[in-house]
């Protein structure tokens, strides 16, 4: 492949990565043998970081801020809800960190976060862990290419290559 594309919305774009916090703490990170790939336009990542990233080509390196805005958004000062553990499956282990998803009054699918658990009580936060926090990404783009149609439908890539199996 010798085409040299520009990112843009319907292109998938395979990066290496690695995302900070302002305290220098690695929050999350791939490897260039095991590198993320996202289609881009399709909220597959967060908003700043595609931003960032419209208009680069293979082989750009750069840090990248995210402020919290354009990042999992503001942190609100409501403090995480009290579940009990029986609305749990009773064979899952749950763990501060783990995200479920709970459907709404109105058959609203809505994601949750485990903030903690005591006891028989499972404290969860609608707010993303991130919520709050500015995102220090340090990017390569390993790839550009266009997404399959498959792809396309879906919102999402199927690895680096279009050829990962899944669901
Ligand atoms: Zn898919």
């Amino acid at each position: 492949m010798s085409e040299n594309l520009i990112i843009a919305d319907g292109l998938v774009v395979v990066l290496n990565y690695t995302l900070r916090s302002d305290e220098g703490e690695v929050i999350d990170a791939s490897t260039r043998e095991d590198p993320m790939a996202y289609l881009h336009g399709a909220d597959n990542i967060v908003p700043g970081l595609e931003q960032a990233l419209t208009g680069k080509t293979v082989g750009f390196t750069g840090k990248v801020r995210v402020e919290p805005e354009d990042g999992y958004g503001e942190r609100d000062d409501l403090p995480p809800q009290p579940v009990p553990r029986s609305a749990f499956p009773p064979d899952m282990k749950l763990a501060a960190g783990m995200q479920f998803m709970t459907e709404g009054p109105n058959g609203e699918h809505a994601p949750v976060w485990i903030d903690r658990v005591e006891g028989d009580q499972v404290f969860v936060d609608p707010q993303h862990p991130l919520a709050g926090k500015a995102l220090n990404f340090e990017v390569e783009v390993l790839a550009v290419r266009t997404a399959t149609a498959n792809e396309m439908s879906h919102g999402h890539p199927h690895g680096p290559d279009g050829h990962s199996h899944h669901h």
